[in-house]
């Protein structure tokens, strides 16, 4: 015993960095219209679909894969 709120706490410092790298690797956009542009461009060119949402991170919007 002794340490367990530390170890919470490295764990959350761990769990929030991992969320902002993920943050960071993706494109983010200023608005949904905009997001949905992209995602629309991205499936004529890819075929793949890309949904935006909007991220509590950073308030900015990303595109998530959707296999749907
Ligand atoms: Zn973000």
């Amino acid at each position: 015993m002794g340490n367990g709120i530390e170890d919470w706490f490295e764990r959350q410092q761990a769990a929030k960095q991992n969320r902002l790298d993920k943050c960071q690797n993706k494109r983010a956009f200023t608005s949904e219209a905009e997001a949905r542009a992209h995602a629309a461009a991205d499936r004529a060119q890819f075929g793949d679909r890309f949904t935006p949402y909007r991220c509590d991170l950073c308030g900015d919007w990303h595109l998530t894969r959707s296999d749907s």
